[in-house]
């Protein structure tokens, strides 16, 4: 360094010094590039295997049933691992890469907190864990944020409480808000287990991709250890907080705080002062639903014995003051609900509005419920536009019933969907899932020839259309544009429901700006395309 001042030589050694820096960044980025391809391939083999194999056995048993049975359970079990494998590497690839982009639409937090009721239930009912949902303090249900990369983290963290429980467990969900200094809401999501848990040296790598902790339980359950990573990315755009305690043994609570702008929507229509019978033992649910009836200027009158009801009633119809609607509850003191709904249909006929509010599972319960003669279906926790906006339904609206007139699963015959798809085999696919539901099927080969098939049939001739999105001659989003913009009543009616590989929140956003109702990733399952049918012709 003779015959260099010292001022250059400091600037020469800073110089060294990033350089230093920069390369050692290269070599772990390139490290944790050749790590997370050699996970990849470990986590992609391992599915393949089972499925691969599985295959082999089941044709070389192929007139043993019930060994073929066993091959196609495991074989559907470890491609549904891999297709999640798959999507959550596209989610983490497209966060690093910084291509993933929220979107800032206002949704209501009761059809979030249902939508994840929906998602997470039935793995904790096989499981048999009691699993609560519970919200608090709720100042605002209109929230603006990016609601399915919302559900996402909350899916992440539940799905993660029912697989890292064992069976009969607890997990509690709750969900309040606070004001926010900064004048917007802030949503608290808190989701506590009481199941194997995690040391407090994995907790501080929870967060790193491919992390999971290594243990017997652990590695008998099926995992990536990718949905933690795209969790905390998808909080930290959020500009959100996310905490987790856990002790091994014990359980573990995950807490997720959000600052959102808050969105009000539209007070639904009621009834000024009117009456409204409420029948309910429980006095927490039932001052829940009075409080919720009062705020809206309506006047509840409370009954907690259903044959109370029952006479009330009698003697309102007699006396020509019959309420404006009743609200059953989940428990009474002397009959089950759905008895006493029942009585109540049967002395009031067929227009009086009947609504369940309840903890039950509605798929599990409709059936009975409709023919006991409820109207609509009101699930719990209790949100008060949800409550408000069925009453309202029921009692200034179009008197459209909610609960009734539906069709079971299995018995869609007398409905036709059109069925649009370019691919051969995935055609016989859908053709065939379709088939098994006894729905009329149509098919048409592009977006073009759906178009032309629904402007030649006539009115409500479809019930709805599942739409390819990647098709040739035409393809799915220009399609369903094409149909939204004719000039025939059912044009803007008839559901149309995008069936695609195009899988990411960005496609679902792309489908819905083209019109349609409904995304359906694929590989299509018989159930989600069930749950599009009940939900569409129920
Ligand atoms: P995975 O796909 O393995 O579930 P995640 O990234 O979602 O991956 O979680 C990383 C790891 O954190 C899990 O493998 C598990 O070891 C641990 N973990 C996450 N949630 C819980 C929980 N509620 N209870 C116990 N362990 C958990």
């Amino acid at each position: 360094m003779e015959g260099l001042d010292n001022g250059r030589v400091a600037e020469l050694e800073r110089e060294n010094e990033s350089l230093r820096k920069a390369l050692e960044a290269a070599e772990e980025a390139n490290q944790a590039k050749s790590r997370f391809l050699s996970n990849m391939s470990h986590d992609i083999r391992t599915p393949m295997n089972a499925i691969m194999g599985m295959t082999s056995i089941g044709l070389s048993h192929i007139d043993e049933k019930a060994r073929v049975q066993d091959c196609l359970d495991k074989i559907r079990t470890a491609s549904s691992h891999l297709m999640s494998l798959v999507n959550d590497v596209l989610d983490m690839s497209r966060i690093d890469s910084g291509r993933m982009t929220l979107n800032e639409e206002r949704f209501s937090l009761a059809d979030l907190v249902h939508d994840l009721a929906v998602i997470v239930r039935p793995q904790a009912v096989l499981k048999k864990h009691d699993l609560r949902f519970e919200i608090e303090g709720i100042l605002e249900e209109g929230l603006v944020g990016d609601p399915l990369r919302l559900r996402q983290v909350l899916v992440n963290i539940i799905g993660n409480a029912v697989k890292y429980t064992p069976d009969g467990g607890h997990i509690r969900v709750r969900f309040s808000q606070r004001p926010d200094a900064s004048g917007l809401v802030r949503l608290d999501f808190v989701c506590e287990d009481d199941g194997i848990g995690m040391s407090q040296s994995f907790l501080e790598r929870i967060f790193v991709p491919f992390e999971r902790v290594h243990s017997n339980t652990v590695n008998q359950i099926e995992g990536t250890g990718l949905g933690m990573a795209i969790v905390k990315n998808l909080v930290d755009s959020m500009c959100g907080e996310i905490q987790v305690e856990s002790q091994e043994g014990v359980g573990s609570r995950f807490t997720v705080s959000l600052p959102l702008p808050a969105a009000p929507g539209d007070a639904a229509p009621l009834p000024e002062g009117a009456s409204i019978l409420v029948a309910e033992c429980r006095d927490g649910r039932a001052e829940q639903i009075i409080g919720c009836l009062r705020e809206r200027g309506l006047r509840p009158v409370r009954m907690t014995a259903g044959m109370e009801a029952v006479t009330y009633l009698t003697e309102a119809q007699y006396e020509d003051r019959m309420p404006c609607a009743m609200l059953l509850g989940q428990e009474l003191s002397d009959m089950p609900v759905l008895e006493v709904a029942a009585h109540v249909r049967q002395l009031t006929g067929r227009e009086f509005p009947i609504l369940l509010v309840s903890e039950a599972d509605w798929a599990q319960i409709e059936y009975r419920a409709v023919r006991a003669g409820v109207s609509a279906f009101v699930p719990c926790p209790l949100f008060a536009s949800r409550l408000l906006g069925t009453l309202s339904r029921l009692t200034c609206g179009s008197g459209e019933n909610g609960a009734t007139g539906g069709s079971r699963d299995g018995d869609y015959s007398r409905y036709r969907v059109l069925l649009v798809e370019d691919n051969t085999l995935n055609l016989e696919i859908a053709t065939e899932l379709l088939g098994m539901t006894g729905i009329q099927v149509d098919t048409a080969e592009n977006g073009r020839e759906a178009v032309d098939r629904f402007a030649a049939a006539p009115e409500n001739y479809y019930d709805i259309i599942f739409m390819d999105i990647q098709m040739p001659v035409m393809g799915g989003y220009e399609a369903a544009r094409h149909i939204r913009a004719m000039n025939r009543p059912d044009a803007g009616r008839v559901w149309i429901v995008a069936m695609t590989a195009n899988a990411f929140v960005e496609d679902m956003r792309m489908s819905k700006e083209a019109g349609m109702n409904e995304h359906v990733s694929k590989p299509v399952d018989l159930e989600r395309l069930q749950d599009v049918l009940r939900r569409r012709l129920a």
